[in-house]
């Protein structure tokens, strides 16, 4: 019997390397437990029962196009699309020997915090299935904790790897902007947009990274990694300086059971030969939020400008060609993507243009020059992921500026291009707290070295009560 819910990738892999189980085994156990435990959380939208790959499985949220495997979005507007080609990240995991398990619930078009914006019905989260298991990837973070895949991608625009990954209780890294190709990837905002790893454990992510990291030359945003991607084994946080920013970890909404968890991280982080000092990120908090919803509705808006009916998914009848497409977009998008094409159409108007989305370019800058200017002092600074611990399904569904707020923490890095990695650091009422870090560009390395000690030191569970 293979225990999904406690293997860890690494693990799986050393299984088959020592050919104690096959990789069709290993494959049918996920496939057994998505059968078991899936019927509940509803994290895949589309499962392969079949393995497909020499390696270890994978699951991969539902904005990563796979080349004769539907890919949706979480959209009815492209219910029954399958695409001809694999995003390049797919393609990376392939040439990886890796077993597609399936594909993850989204928000739609990945807008959104706790997945009840997906067309298909929200994710569960492990831990209470009441709960939400955050979003927009909540079907890859509620996957991994479930033991219904090892190790998942999930996307992060503002927050969409690290905020699930904290409310389910598992590793999740966004990368630094132009580290992952998004060649094949559902766009919704192309300058936030970033592929990373969802994982049990700190070096599993790091594995993963490695994997899909690194230029595409379908992706003219992408670099070379400067240093290859090591996997952690440090056993001390000897020499690194960590930068504890006052807005990041006093603002309005951040549980006390959170602050309480994070603290004693910190202090843990002291003992481990750390030394941790305060900094300031002035106009990180108070304009992150308005800032990212200028710029990323904007971006979306153009970006969705795509589905009118012809190119991809289902149509609805018009007399013209304009109606056509008009009834398409109508019954085709939410109500969140509607919201956020008017606001972004509107920010981008004549007239509107400087006031809204050039002022928020201008915010976006100040915003990297105060994080650069932190970590000029600082290796790694350090706050948490989500400032609640995970919410009831329904409980913000009808308040989006309530749900724009769960990202309060994890969007300002996002604006500025950097890394954040979320590991998990607690227990407030019996939920997960993460810790998030977040480094310089092209940092992941030393992001992974801290983030691996303290989660030796944290000794956090990552298999939910009620499963165990
Ligand atoms: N929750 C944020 C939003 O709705 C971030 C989503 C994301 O990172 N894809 O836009």
């Amino acid at each position: 019997m293979i225990d999904t819910l406690r293997l860890t990738a690494e693990e799986a892999i050393g299984l088959l390397e020592r050919r104690e189980v096959s990789a069709a085994e290993l494959h049918g156990a996920y496939v057994e437990a998505i059968a078991a435990r899936d019927p509940e959380l509803h994290c895949y939208l589309t499962t392969l029962d079949e393995p497909n790959g020499p390696g270890i499985p994978i699951a991969l949220k539902d904005v990563i196009s796979t080349k004769g495997v539907p890919t949706t979005a979480g959209s009815r507007i492209l219910e029954g699309y399958v695409p001809l080609y694999d995003a390049t990240v797919a393609e990376r995991c392939k040439t990886a020997g890796l077993s597609l398990l399936g594909k993850t619930n989204t928000d739609e078009f990945a807008m959104g915090s706790s997945t009840e914006n997906s067309a298909f019905g929200p994710s569960h989260n492990p831990w209470d299935p009441e709960r939400v298991p955050g979003g927009s990837g909540g079907g890859s973070a509620a996957a991994v904790t479930a033991g219904l895949a090892p190790w998942a991608l999930g996307s992060d625009t503002g927050g969409s790897i690290k905020q699930p990954s904290a409310l389910c209780g598992n590793v999740g890294l966004r990368p630094t902007y132009g580290t992952v190709p998004r060649y094949g990837v559902v766009a919704f905002a192309s300058s936030l947009d970033q592929v990373g790893p969802v994982a049990k454990t700190v070096r599993d992510c790091a594995l993963l990274y490695s994997i899909i990291a690194g230029r595409d030359p379908f992706d003219s945003t992408t670099v070379q990694l400067p240093e290859p991607v090591r996997l952690p084994d440090a056993e001390d946080l000897g020499g690194l300086r960590i930068g504890v920013p006052r807005e990041l970890n006093e603002a309005e909404g951040i549980e006390p059971g959170v602050k309480e968890a994070v603290r004693a991280a910190i202090e843990l982080a002291t003992g481990l030969g750390a030394e941790v000092g305060d900094c300031e990120l002035p106009h990180s908090v108070e304009y992150g939020l308005p800032c990212y919803y200028l710029i990323a509705p904007a971006e979306a808006s153009s970006n969705l400008a795509r589905y009118d009916g012809v190119r991809y998914g289902p149509r609805e009848p018009g007399d013209t060609f304009r109606e056509m497409v008009e009834a398409t977009r109508d019954a085709g998008f939410g109500d969140e993507v509607k919201r956020r094409i008017m606001l972004g159409t509107y920010a981008l108007s004549a007239g509107y243009y400087d006031a809204y989305y050039g002022q928020a370019q201008k915010v976006r800058t100040l915003i990297r020059r105060e994080h650069t200017a932190a970590f000029e002092s600082y290796d790694v600074l350090v706050c948490p992921t989500s400032p609640t611990v995970a919410f009831r399904i329904g409980e913000k569904a009808q308040d989006p500026l309530a749900m724009y707020a769960a990202d309060l923490l994890t969007i300002p890095s996002c604006i500025a291009g950097l890394p954040g990695l979320n590991v998990p650091c607690g227990l407030s009422e019996g939920l997960p707290v993460g810790l998030q870090l977040v480094g310089p560009q092209f940092s992941e390395n030393t992001l992974f070295r801290a983030g691996h000690v303290l989660e030796r030191a944290l000794g956090f569970d990552t298999v939910p009560e009620r499963l165990r």
